[in-house]
């Protein structure tokens, strides 16, 4: 059987599975890596628009209270904001430290003041200014601009009054948006690398997960290829046998009433093997889909075995062989299930013990009891099965020795039928044997609570 990789069929499968993975969790993470830096920039956003609303407000509250005339900022403002530096002044040379008055904080984060009087002419300014940064005095109070070099700023313009609430000028209090943009463009670059790197890996892990999953059912497929060789090789021998005995009739110029009577038995010989055949098989595939449930009604075990001895008696002896029954129960023993198949499971086992054990040999059914459960062994003193075929004489049509098996008429399905009847009832069915010792197959069923 061809492995996986080399099944044409299953290739473009798995290709076609890990590239809908890949493409469905690349499109999830491509999603999420969005989604996350969208909040990442929102969540930046709102801060900082939060702190320039803060100082901003800080600022008028402060300022209003001291404010006398439009356009003119009063002493009491220098001493409020040291560093204010009115528009015909040469500030450079303040050093003043920031840290002590109400700026200082801000400023060491790119904070900027200025003071415009109505008409948006400047008038003072405090500590470090952005350059080429225009002066817009418009209604919309909220502003982001770009300087001449292109950085981004944030801006907030507030209309400030006089103590006697006429309008004074403006003032506008804005910060750089340089560390922001900084940081979601660093962002960008983490997740423009990191995206393609999680689709390579994913492409990865969808082409190993494709073949996981996909594992199973190639086994399952290859089961069913093999069945189907398998059965129609078995078809075959009956339907070629019965051809040549026929073929040999026709050929022969005259038949006498014997040798027509030979040939018909031949051909029922082999019509019978046939139908043998197709009947296990139809029994086997209806077990499969549960068609035939078993009849739910009380077996008694201790009669079944009897039967079975009675049956297999006769064969037994022909085969020179010595057939023993052993109940090791007092009581009846009852088992649900349906009687004609848990016959057919035991018949099976005998039958095999009395084909596989060579004259002389012994074949014992022995009948117990252990815990819940009925226990059915059939020992026989015959060949033995190797020990790494003990799994596989369950399989349909696998025979250890097929030439032989084939001179013992067996198509191979017996103990695949007796599998799946023990199963159908709960039970299960073991295997002990040694080559050129014997073998032992037991049976556990589940008794019934109390005789019914
Ligand atoms: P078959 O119809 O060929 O007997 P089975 O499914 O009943 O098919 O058994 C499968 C194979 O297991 C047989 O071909 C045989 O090689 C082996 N086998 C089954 N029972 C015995 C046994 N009691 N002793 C030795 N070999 C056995």
């Amino acid at each position: 059987m061809l492995p996986m990789h080399q099944s044409k069929l299953f290739t473009r499968t798995r290709w076609r599975l890990s590239a809908w993975y890949a493409a469905i969790i690349g499109a999830l993470l491509s999603l999420s890596g969005l989604a996350f830096y969208e909040m990442l920039a929102q969540a930046h956003w709102h801060a900082l628009h939060l702190e320039l609303e803060s100082l901003s407000g800080t600022l008028h509250d402060g300022l209003e209270p001291i404010l006398m005339r439009p356009g003119q900022l009063e002493p009491e403002v220098k001493q409020l904001l040291p560093e204010l530096c009115l528009a015909n002044e040469d500030c450079l040379k303040q050093t003043e430290p920031l840290a002590r008055h109400i700026l200082g904080k801000a400023q060491r984060h790119g904070y900027y003041v200025r003071f415009l009087d109505p008409s948006g002419h400047i008038i003072a300014t405090v500590g470090w200014q952005p350059k080429g940064l225009p002066f817009q005095t418009q209604a919309q109070d909220w502003q982001t601009l770009k300087d001449d070099r292109g950085q981004r700023y944030h801006q907030i313009s507030l209309l400030l009054k006089t103590k006697s609430n006429t309008a004074w000028g403006y003032m506008q209090v804005g910060r750089s948006l340089s560390a922001y943009d900084d940081y979601l463009a660093m962002t960008r670059l983490v997740l423009l690398i990191g995206l393609p790197a999680a689709l390579v890996l994913t492409s990865g892990a969808s082409w190993w997960l494709a073949g996981l999953a996909m594992r199973p059912i190639y086994q399952s497929y290859q089961k069913i290829q093999q069945f189907t060789a398998d059965a129609a090789h078995e078809l075959r021998t009956p339907l070629a046998a019965t051809q040549a005995t026929i073929e040999s009739v026709l050929e022969a110029e005259t038949l006498s009433e014997s040798e027509a009577r030979k040939t018909l038995c031949a051909v029922e010989r082999q019509n019978n093997r046939l139908t043998q055949l197709v009947q296990d098989l139809l029994l086997l595939s209806r077990m499969d889909r549960q068609e035939i449930m078993p009849k739910q009604q009380p077996c008694c075990l201790k009669t079944l075995v009897y039967d079975v001895v009675d049956e297999f008696e006769g064969l037994a002896i022909a085969s020179e062989l010595q057939l023993s029954l052993e109940i090791q129960v007092q009581q009846s023993l009852f088992v649900w299930g349906d009687e004609e198949q848990l016959y057919r499971l035991v018949a099976n086992l005998v039958t095999n013990a009395i084909q596989y054990t060579p004259k002389g040999g012994t074949v014992a059914l022995l009948l117990h009891q252990s815990d819940h459960h009925a226990v059915i062994q059939v020992k026989d003193t015959g060949i033995g099965i190797p020990a790494p075929e003990h799994s596989q004489i369950f399989e349909r049509f696998y025979r250890v020795d097929s030439n032989r098996a084939r001179i013992t008429g067996g198509s191979g399905l017996g103990l695949a039928i007796a599998m799946a009847i023990a199963h159908a009832h709960q039970g299960t069915i073991q295997v002990q044997s040694q080559l050129g010792q014997g073998s032992t197959f037991t049976v556990k069923l589940p008794v019934t609570a109390g005789n019914p």
